[in-house]
């Protein structure tokens, strides 16, 4: 298995901490509001992700985050609480807007058939967590009070800048213009670990901790909730590529301060689904969900296949137009499918064959589009039809795109007429040379599928059993 790696910018061979185990992380969703289908996008590819490693043997435990408190508009910690102002928007509690929007996300991930990851925690179950850490860094130096709140030193680190070059000297406060509000930091991408003096008085939720009463920021919520659930080294932490900086850049500092060695070993971050505007995001109001696709009488899997069929580390642009193609494309793919005969048994060993080569595909840096070209091969190829089946079946698993449920009822007919009209030109094609064999081979096969033929004088007439 091959991954490209965010800390190394290079494509690297994936090794475990422990052999044969996987321990991931992902970001979860921010739950003021519905998911968009860009967000969805980082999820998909995360879920291809974990399922290729699955379909490679390995065993995954994969945890990921709700975010229900600390994330603010601005990644730099300023603006209003995204949940609060949720909140506000629709007249409801922050805990209210947590439930409905966290149950909406898995909504539209079981749409597309995203798999639940293993653990899944909101923030707001973890307050003591957050505290021990907080603690940990005050008293190793890495962690400062100020106005009262507790802000992490970037300063006090190396190297901050985990996955990029920039430059620091430019970043100090006071040095630009432009650099941040919050005269209590030091340096200006020092981070809030946990608010008490709070620009918002209306916030919801608060928790007593040794600093007063407060709520944590937004980034110490990883740290802690992968901690609690996959030890002190991971092996893999997903995420958008928005996500790289700020937050995954403070997650792996206040990780690595607070246990002393390396977090994380490799970083995985999807490239993002654009609209004709630029990236796509909740705050500009108007964004495209799951159900507005529904609404539009897409099928959801057809923006998986529409996800599957570019690679993760590019930019995606998003049309109707080429939603379109997609659906096309969809529509053959399954009718293809079920159009292969059910003869013969599957061939274990073909079977292996084809597994392993999908594997290492598909292992190259998740090269889904590959995926899908070894998925034609596999149609096209001279296996027997159960042989073939099984291939397909065990694709599936890492495409998800239920390659084997019909399709609507007015698609089938369409595609098995066309279906049954070749089977009997081919029929006739047999019975012109005399091979009577071949001819009612057809006929059989026909007949397991639910058509029977009738031969008149006008000509071949067939009809559903
Ligand atoms: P949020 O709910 O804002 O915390 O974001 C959830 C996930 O979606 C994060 O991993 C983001 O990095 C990712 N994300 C946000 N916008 C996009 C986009 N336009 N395309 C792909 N991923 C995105
Ligand atoms: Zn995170």
């Amino acid at each position: 298995m091959k991954l490209f790696n965010s800390l190394t910018r290079n494509v690297e061979e994936f090794v475990t901490n422990e052999p044969g185990k996987v321990s991931m992380y992902t970001c979860g969703p921010t739950v003021y509001h519905y998911a968009h289908i860009g967000n969805l996008r980082s999820y998909i590819c995360e879920d291809i992700l974990e399922k290729i490693l699955r379909f490679s043997g390995y065993d995954v435990k994969r945890v990921m985050n709700i975010t229900d408190v600390g994330h603010l508009a601005s990644d730099a910690d300023t603006g209003e609480d995204k949940m609060l102002k949720g909140a506000k928007r629709e007249h409801k509690s922050v805990m209210e807007i947590a439930q409905f929007y966290t149950e909406a996300f898995f909504a539209d991930c079981a749409k597309l058939n995203i798999k639940t990851p293993d653990v899944v925690e909101p923030a707001t179950n973890c307050i003591p967590e957050f505290i021990n850490m907080i603690e940990g860094l005050l008293e190793k130096g890495y962690a400062y009070k100020a106005g009262e709140n507790v802000y992490f030193d970037t300063s006090k680190l190396e190297n901050y800048y985990v996955f990029g070059n920039q430059n620091e000297d430019e970043l100090r406060v006071g040095v630009r213009d432009d650099v941040t509000e919050d005269t209590n930091k030091r340096n200006k991408n020092d981070f809030v670990l946990w608010f008490t003096k709070s620009k918002f008085e209306d916030q919801a939720l608060k928790w007593e901790s040794p600093w007063g009463v407060g709520y944590p920021g937004w980034h110490i919520e990883c740290s802690c909730i992968g901690m609690k659930h996959l030890g002190e080294k991971m092996d893999i932490h997903c995420g958008g590529v928005d996500n790289m900086f700020p937050h995954h850049t403070n997650e792996v500092a206040q990780s690595e301060s607070f246990i002393g060695h390396k977090w994380c070993n490799y970083w995985f971050h999807v490239h993002h689904l654009n609209d004709e505007t630029g990236k796509m995001s909740k705050s500009k109001g108007e964004f495209l969900t799951v159900s507005l696709l529904e609404e539009k009488g897409y099928d959801p899997l057809v923006y998986r296949l529409f996800a599957l069929q570019s690679h993760y580390r590019k930019p995606l642009t998003f049309s109707f137009e080429t939603l379109d193609q997609t659906v096309t494309t969809y529509k053959k793919l399954k009718s293809r499918i079920a159009s292969i005969p059910e003869d013969g048994e599957a061939d274990n060993a073909s079977v292996k064959e084809w597994h392993d080569k999908f594997a290492e595909a598909v292992g190259n840096d998740c090269n889904t589009a590959m995926g899908l070209t070894l998925l034609y091969d596999v149609i096209k190829s001279d296996l027997n039809g159960a042989t073939k089946r099984a291939i397909i079946a065990d694709y599936d698993t890492v495409l998800s795109l239920d390659l084997f449920k019909a399709p609507k009822e007015d698609e089938i007919d369409e595609e098995l007429v066309h279906f049954v009209e070749e089977k009997i030109a081919e029929r006739s094609e047999a019975k012109k040379a005399r091979d009577f064999a071949k001819a009612d081979a057809i006929r059989d096969e026909l007949k397991a599928r639910g058509i029977i033929i009738k031969d008149t004088r006008e000509g071949v007439e067939w009809s559903r059993e």
